[in-house]
């Protein structure tokens, strides 16, 4: 081969390498804890302003039936972070906050979207709520990510040298049982650092610093940032809180204003994109981990409306949440797109957004890459089904098309037709046996590649057996 075709195909593969870097996105994660559905402006929410968010959506989608794969904290992220059922690998409760349970975590023999963006040639960092183990051998740095600040358990005090107390029904408060967990250290990577000013507004801070920090990288970016907020303990900024004064009870006021703190967060890091020139860019996904907790343990004043149930039920209060995709460049804006999507799918969307492969060795996702979806391009739905189970097998739900099975605890399985009934609030199991009995088969056969749960909940190690504690959550 003579020099001038070799020099043209160098200069082929480098222009090629350089188009692919410019056309990948850099992505960002943004995570809320416990919001309602009808909690931000974009979904309807009255009370609680949200313009960051409300612009951040119609720059986007705004998906309606956007789902988690649990409704409750750890378990859910443990799925939207490795894009598989969480149960296939036993993880079906919260870890306990314990630095020597070496089991209580996210199994290391998965393979989390951080890992697989590195491989990619992203830059990964993780902000906020960590919450998959407190082992050393489960730290984000450990998992993936480059750079981590923020904490490890599955709570914080919001404001420093506080106490965080605790909803425990019926409008009593406790001090947690968990302290040490919402007073441990905030660490960049491993170096606990000192606790100052208000939290949320503070993990606001470290991610526009780091989208600015990375803006003129010759690598592309992926940042996972997990709020704590809504979650308890109620705690805002007083200037935020003076804003919501209008709000008679003291509880929905401090939870106005941790969702606003939010919003005035996810303003500063948009503006750091803009001011940067990487906006078009960047690849936005923002969720809430579960469904808000109205009534249970952990109660926050959220409101789930119009849909029946919340936090740690398998009704769609639980499982459903806020939910948009933003990518100027690449997806359209101002959409609501409809069809049941599930927080599964954000990994294998990055890293289709990304031009990168999965190893074919790793264990196979459940997710599926949205992009043809949402740009059009594909009119059917992403999934036929959606499943979940709860509790090592006592509560199972089904989506299928709009048909919502699901049986809870010692109760008799429910059908319900969510075009007609979004409140879940007319059975149709003895009408319908049909299809009762379809996605009963459907979600016992999904249920064959599960496993029992890995570790448990109870600080004694085991599992919390509830059957014949949790009934129906009233509509
Ligand atoms: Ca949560």
């Amino acid at each position: 081969m003579s020099f001038r075709p070799l020099f043209a195909l160098l200069l082929a593969v480098i222009a090629s390498s350089t188009y692919a870097a410019e056309a990948r996105p850099n992505i960002l994660l943004i995570v809320a804890d416990d919001l309602g559905y009808n909690d931000v402006g974009f979904q309807g929410a009255r009370d609680i302003p949200t313009p960051h968010l409300d612009r951040l959506a119609d720059s986007g989608l705004r998906c309606t039936d956007g789902y988690v794969s649990y409704p409750v904290c750890s378990p859910s992220r443990a799925g939207f972070l490795t894009g598989r059922y969480q149960q296939r690998f036993g993880y079906e409760y919260n870890p306990k906050w314990d630095a020597t349970a070496a089991t209580h975590g996210l199994p290391l023999s998965e393979t989390t979207i951080a890992d697989s963006l590195r491989a990619a040639g992203y830059s990964t960092g993780a902000i906020g709520k960590w919450h998959l183990g407190a082992h050393p051998h489960f730290h984000p740095n450990r998992r993936g990510f480059d750079d981590y600040f923020g904490f490890l358990g599955g709570g914080h005090r919001y404001l420093p040298g506080s106490v965080a107390e605790v909803e425990i029904g019926a409008g009593k408060k406790a001090t947690t049982t968990a302290d040490t967990e919402q007073t441990s250290p905030i660490q960049r990577n491993s170096t606990a650092v000192p606790e100052v000013g208000e939290l949320t507004t503070r993990l606001g801070e470290e991610a526009a610093a780091s989208v600015t920090r990375h803006a003129r990288d010759a690598q592309p970016w992926f940042l996972y940032l997990a709020f704590n907020a809504p979650h308890t303990p109620l705690q805002a900024r007083a200037d935020m809180l003076a804003k919501f004064a209008a709000i008679t009870d003291e509880r929905r006021r401090t939870y106005a204003a941790m969702v606003a703190t939010v919003d005035e967060a996810v303003g500063r890091i948009v503006t750091a994109l803009e001011s940067t020139g990487q906006r078009d860019r960047t690849l936005i996904f923002f969720l809430s981990d579960n469904g808000g907790p109205m009534t249970k343990r952990n109660a926050n004043a959220s409101v789930n409306s119009p849909l029946r149930g919340q936090k740690g039920d398998v009704f769609e209060g639980g499982l459903r949440v806020p939910f948009l995709i933003s990518w100027p460049a690449r997806l359209p804006a101002g959409r609501t797109y409809t069809q049941p999507v599930i927080s599964l799918d954000l990994l294998p969307t990055a890293l289709a957004a990304a031009g990168a492969t999965r190893d074919a060795t790793l264990a196979p996702l459940d997710g599926v890459d949205l992009l043809p979806f949402l740009t059009g391009q594909v009119a059917s739905a992403p999934h036929a089904r959606l499943f979940w189970r709860m509790d090592g097998g006592e509560a199972f739900a089904v989506r299928e098309g709009n048909w919502k099975w699901l049986r809870t605890y010692q109760n008799a399985p429910q059908l319900y037709d969510l075009s007609t009934d979004l409140g879940e609030s007319r059975d149709l199991a003895a009408t319908r046996p049909e299809i009762a009995a379809r996605l009963a088969a459907a979600s016992a056969e999904w249920n064959r590649g599960l496993i029992a749960p890995a570790f448990g909940n109870n600080p004694f190690g085991g599992l919390i057996n509830r059957t014949g504690l949790e009934k129906n959550a009233a509509p």
